[in-house]
């Protein structure tokens, strides 16, 4: 997250404060507005923000939740995916993927991912199917959409379920379709540095699904029956969308569109700048839009790359230097090498990118790249 503080001729990994700026008139408003009521958690703010995400996704349902990974666990509950399941997802991910499996009870089953885009594939899914898969979640890493076309048919000729981790693909499309409308349930993380972030935690589910969206809808609130205080006909658990990070989301969703459009003409200017370098970006996936919410590029000498690029005021991160089947809780799960997800761990470097990135930072990480890069090349595997 945006922690560091860049000086001056620093350009910042991401900079939320002109976003922030951006919105205070409306949050100042609406959070007096929930002070008035004094109606912190749900109510109107709540269902007024989660139609409009309903809405913006291209679905009937939308639910408020704590965070993206509470997104997850309570789709797969809902969906009575759990003990003695399986669920196939990518080894490229954020932890929080494999992690949100563990939560509903199931087991992860890590899947290997494409090398051109370090998504999931079908072929990648369908290696990794056993007789106990009950789920795959497709993740739409880096703002990007797979072929949902293919992975859906592949999801359905398994007789599985698609559930679909857009934490970071907030508004992007594949065919059209949002993100999060294509599978039966699409997880979203507010966490603040993703493309729609609130002031702290919080997230939802969007699903076509009536009665998914029911069965969340008390699964998150302690299982509470419909229209009953008093009777819990689950153990679910405490995750709530609150009033005032609803409140900064609206204002926030109103801008999304233009803020995404401002990530994609920086991400284009890199592409452009470094073709024919060795800091090669993700391919472009047809039918697609991305919304570009981490801007990766593959490079040969990553760590010296990146502190070459330190030197001359470039921050970078790594998304993700370890695989999630690497990572110390889930090496009981893996089984198998996964030489894409494993090689690209060592590759991968997340540029700067941000909707308010002005001309001459953009410049200035071009240049940098360009003479961090210079000469070095990408092992032949
Ligand atoms: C951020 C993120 C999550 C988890 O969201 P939290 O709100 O932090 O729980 C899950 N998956 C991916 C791909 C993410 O980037």
């Amino acid at each position: 997250m945006s922690g560091r503080r860049a000086g001056k001729g620093q350009v910042p990994f991401l900079d939320l404060a002109p976003m922030t700026r951006e919105v205070k008139g409306a949050v100042e408003e609406g959070w007096a507005r929930v002070l008035a009521t004094g109606r912190f958690i749900g109510g109107e703010e709540v269902a007024r923000f989660e139609a409009a995400w309903a809405g913006y996704c291209q679905v009937p349902h939308a639910l408020g939740v704590a965070n993206g990974t509470d997104a997850l666990q309570l789709a797969l509950t809902g969906l009575g995916i759990g003990p003695g399941d399986e669920v196939i997802v990518p080894a490229n991910t954020f932890v929080a993927t494999a992690e949100a499996v563990l939560l509903a009870g199931a087991v992860p089953r890590f899947a290997d991912v494409s090398p051109q885009t370090l998504l999931l594939t079908p072929e990648c899914l369908e290696v990794a199917l056993t007789p106990r898969t009950a789920a795959v979640i497709v993740v739409h890493l880096y703002g990007q959409m797979p072929d949902m076309g293919a992975l859906c048919a592949a999801a359905e000729r398994a007789g599985i379920a698609l559930i679909e981790d857009a934490a970071q693909a907030h508004g992007a499309t594949w065919q059209g379709r949002r993100a999060g409308s294509s599978g039966v349930a699409g997880c979203f993380s507010f966490y603040p540095g993703k493309n729609l972030g609130a002031f702290g935690d919080a997230g939802a589910v969007v699903t076509t699904d009536a009665g998914l969206a029911d069965r969340i809808r008390v699964l998150r609130d302690h299982g509470r029956a419909a229209g009953s205080h008093y009777r819990h006909e689950f153990a679910g658990t405490n995750s709530r969308l609150d009033a005032l990070q609803a409140v900064v989301l609206s204002a926030k969703l109103a801008r999304l569109e233009a803020w995404n459009a401002a990530r994609r003409s920086v991400a284009a200017r890199y592409h452009a700048a470094l073709a024919d370098s060795p800091a090669r970006p993700m391919a472009p996936v047809p039918g697609t839009w991305g919304v570009h919410h981490l801007a990766v590029v593959r490079v040969p000498a990553r760590e010296q790359v990146a502190a070459d690029l330190a030197a001359m005021g470039v921050q970078t991160q790594v998304h993700y230097p370890i695989p999630c089947h690497r990572q110390v809780p889930y090496l009981r799960f893996a089984d198998g090498p996964l030489p894409v997800a494993e090689r690209c761990a060592d590759e991968v470097l997340s540029l700067p990118m941000f909707p308010h990135m002005t001309d001459d930072q953009v410049e200035q990480v071009c240049a940098a790249v360009a003479k961090a890069v210079a000469g070095k090349e990408h092992q032949v595997a």
